[in-house]
């Protein structure tokens, strides 16, 4: 597998998420990555909200993230089981695709501070 690109951009049209999975609206930031692998090339897009958990997890040695790289969501509901409260909202939030019940978006500042402390400890 080789990374051809992996870069942030402003959306200019709406891109699915790959992992919420989302419609990115125009003018927000979403992270790109093109990646090659026998023979063709597959492009991910994944919202803001979506990468800084992906961080989050990466930094979290216990759940070995790193290696894949996508949020599964199995994977991803045994990490909020064992963080607790405050991880079982944010995979509530990412389930719902980041919206709340009236359909307004997350802020991503507002993701930072759902994460659970000893979370934010591991990816310091
Ligand atoms: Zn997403």
């Amino acid at each position: 597998m080789t990374i051809l690109t992996d870069t942030y951009r402003r959306a200019r049209k709406s891109w699915r998420c790959y992992e919420c999975p989302r419609r990115v609206q125009v003018g927000e930031s979403y992270h790109l990555q093109t990646v090659a692998e026998s023979g063709s090339v597959s492009t991910y897009r994944t919202c803001e909200q979506c990468q800084v958990l992906r961080g989050i997890l990466a930094a979290d040695f216990d759940f070995g993230f790193a290696e894949e790289g996508f949020l599964l969501d199995e994977c991803l509901r045994d990490w909020a089981e064992t963080r607790g409260l405050s991880a079982m909202r944010v995979y509530a939030w990412w389930r719902r695709q980041w919206r709340d019940r009236h359909g307004v978006r997350l802020p991503v500042e507002r993701l930072h501070t759902l994460l659970p402390d000893e979370v934010l400890a591991l990816a310091a």
